[in-house]
């Protein structure tokens, strides 16, 4: 009896066509086998191609040889899990970006649900842009701040806020992604730090969850393209995308840093990550400027998607990266055009509310840099015939 609720829950979502299932998938390179059917993996995170390059896994494998870091950290850093290899990588951050601190994290979830609660209180405000990811939405949940939200990457509206709000708070953080994960385009990073010059109690908050690695000269994300590292508070991102491994980091002044080692429950109630993991995400982030020519290739990529979709579909194309979003607006129109391109042999998926907001459901293509022009050509030919 008990259970009815859930049942009823899951069949209203079926009935609603947002029903969630895990797959089950096999991964060759940048392919995706599914029930049979092998599809170029139109999906990914894989930015740079990293994850499916046997190349490099043989070369951290002989790098390490007999000598392979544990499997397990066994304990929370702040008791017996911490090891040098995490001040070695925190440090090494820390001079790429040319900033006093870093901290890693479990996973990006685990840092954008643990550090805004702990740097704020009853007397902060988060405003937040309406498009931020579920983890940074939980993590306002869990805080005591006040919060608003402004609408997606307008700024006008930003400084109307700011302006009727920063008297009444000790502090205000704004909290934005840089590159977005659904819509693929930019925050205006430049114009935020630009607030923090107006208004002395704000602070900036950035996810680079989708830039890092693949954005800027040297892969350190849109804050190093646009020339604004040195003037974001809170700089996080994620090492399960373009860096092709799991974790996160904040980069920050000292003082932060000692802040969340003491105030940062995820941090101080969790299992540290592997040492293994943090030396593979070491091996991969030493070498992030030699990965130049696949930020250029991709980029190539998602200049000829880009510009091939908005002849399509003539409406909004917000996109100004390699993720770019095909929206079809209803879910079940959504639903069966990925069916369609799947049996094609493209793995590509619905992205539904509540993931995206109602009415926008869509295709969320994102490109890798191991993907070859003559692909995408093909691609680009098979949609169209399809949206005919
Ligand atoms: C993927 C993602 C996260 C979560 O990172 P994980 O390391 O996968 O937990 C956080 N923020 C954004 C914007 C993301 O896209």
């Amino acid at each position: 009896m008990a259970l009815n609720f859930f049942t009823q829950t899951l069949e209203q979502l079926k009935q609603a066509g947002q029903l969630r299932q895990l797959p089950q998938l096999e991964h060759q390179g940048k392919w995706i086998v599914r029930a049979g059917r092998k599809m170029l993996n139109m999906s990914s995170n894989d930015y740079l191609g990293l994850a499916s390059d046997e190349r490099l896994r043989g070369q951290f494998l002989q790098k390490y040889q007999e000598n392979l870091p544990h499997f397990t950290s066994s304990s929370s850093r702040l008791l017996t899990g911490s090891f040098p290899i995490y001040d070695e990588f925190e440090q090494l951050l820390a001079q790429r970006f040319q900033r006093q601190a870093a901290l890693l994290f479990n996973s990006g979830y685990h840092a954008n649900i643990g550090i805004l609660p702990a740097i704020t209180d009853k007397k902060t405000l988060i405003i937040a842009d309406k498009l931020v990811h579920a983890s940074l939405i939980d993590g306002i949940r869990l805080s005591e701040a006040k919060y608003i939200r402004y609408r997606h990457n307008d700024m006008a509206h930003l400084a109307d806020l700011l302006t009727k709000n920063h008297q009444d708070f000790d502090r205000i953080i704004i909290v934005t992604e840089s590159i977005f994960s659904m819509d693929g385009d930019y925050a205006d990073l430049v114009q935020l730090v630009a607030f923090k010059q107006e208004f002395e109690n704000v602070l900036l908050y950035v996810d680079e969850a989708h830039a890092i690695g693949a954005c800027g000269k040297t892969g350190l994300g849109l804050a190093e393209e646009l020339g604004c590292i040195q003037h974001i508070d809170f700089l996080v991102g994620t090492f399960g995308k373009a860096l092709a491994s799991q974790g996160a980091y904040v980069v920050c002044d000292q003082v932060v840093r000692d802040y969340l080692v003491n105030k940062m429950r995820p941090l101080i109630f969790s299992t540290a990550l592997a040492p293994f993991n943090v030396a593979w995400t070491h091996f991969l982030f030493e070498q992030l400027p030699s990965f130049a020519a696949r930020r250029q290739h991709l980029n190539q990529l998602s200049e000829q998607l880009r510009e091939q979709l908005a002849q399509m579909m003539p409406s909004t194309m917000p996109s100004q990266s390699y993720i770019v979003p095909y929206i079809l607006g209803d879910n079940h129109r959504t639903l069966s055009v990925a069916q369609h391109l799947q049996q094609q042999g493209y793995y590509c998926l619905p992205i539904r509310p509540p993931t995206v907001p109602k009415g926008t459901s869509r295709i969320r293509l994102s490109l890798t840099a191991d993907m070859k022009e003559t692909e995408l050509a093909q691609f680009l030919d098979c949609l169209r015939k399809g949206i005919k």
